[in-house]
């Protein structure tokens, strides 16, 4: 039996497909989201790679912020924050505490046995302590998000970012180049600027093991070492960090077909 899962995000689609409700046959990401060609590009690269169809898929569901725009090829349509939840369970079976950080948002779930979603906090509102403002600082230090890791692990010195507004942390970025501040350095201070924000919505709901990033930006470990030590905690991740909601939605679909056996 076959189920898909679809996160179409802010930022980035992600997808996968589920065997027997346990097994990820394939997986697909498009770096584009809601609104733009990623989601159908993401469905044909997932299918492709299974090399199934969509008849051969028992159940889809989709979730996200652009979840909506799928309603013809889905199912079913779920909140990413329950699909977070469950697909954090599924990589991490002891998880209480989900932190996601993704292009324009940032939430930090609780959960429950089983991957059950029991309370959460949200900054939908800034972009600070999202995915957006490390783009944008990458941007400025004319540097690769997916290099961001690499450079802050080689940093010396601290440098403190402490503009929490993203325009004006781009200005004293810009200034900390102006006076010769080394990037790598640089760098490392904005990730220590996003665990401050994000650890400090954390707090709020408590924080509980095993804690989890999930989320595109948790691909960039710079991150996860910095929430560590901005909570003193040891801070977990996946490599399938960026699929959490989509495998959360394939399971959901799963759950759905079981039901109505
Ligand atoms: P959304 O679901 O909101 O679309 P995602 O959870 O997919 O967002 O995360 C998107 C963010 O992930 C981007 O803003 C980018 O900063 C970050 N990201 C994506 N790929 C990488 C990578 N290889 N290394 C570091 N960060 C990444």
């Amino acid at each position: 039996m076959y189920t898909m899962g679809i996160d179409i995000g802010s930022t980035a689609s992600k997808s996968v497909i589920l065997k027997d409700g346990k097994e990820i046959i394939s997986k697909a990401v498009i770096n584009v989201g809601a609104g733009t060609s990623g989601p159908g590009r993401v469905i044909e690269e997932v299918t492709k790679q299974a090399g199934l169809k969509r008849e051969d898929i028992d159940c889809v569901l989709a979730t996200g912020y652009g979840r909506n725009s799928l309603l013809e090829w889905a199912d079913y349509q779920m909140s990413e924050l329950s699909c977070h939840a469950k697909g954090a369970n599924y990589l991490f079976p002891n998880v209480k505490t989900v932190i996601d950080i993704g292009g324009q948002d940032a939430k930090v779930l609780k959960v429950g046995p089983k991957g059950v979603l029991i309370n959460f906090v949200m900054n939908d509102k800034c972009a600070a302590g999202t995915g957006r403002f490390l783009d944008v600082m990458a941007k400025v230090l004319e540097v690769k998000v997916s290099d961001l890791q690499t450079l802050s692990a080689e940093s010396t010195k601290d440098v403190s970012i402490s503009s929490t507004c993203t325009v004006f942390a781009e200005s004293e970025v810009i200034s900390q180049l102006a006076k010769g501040t080394d990037k790598r350095d640089i760098i490392r201070g904005i990730h220590r600027s996003v665990a401050g924000r994000v650890g400090g919505l954390a707090k709020r709901v408590g924080l509980e093991d095993d804690l989890v990033m999930t989320g595109g930006v948790a691909l960039n470990g710079g991150v996860v070492l910095a929430m560590s030590e901005e909570l003193g905690k040891e801070v977990k991740t996946s490599p399938l960090t960026q699929y959490t909601g989509a495998i959360g939605a394939a399971l959901f679909a799963y759950q759905k077909i079981q039901r109505s056996e």
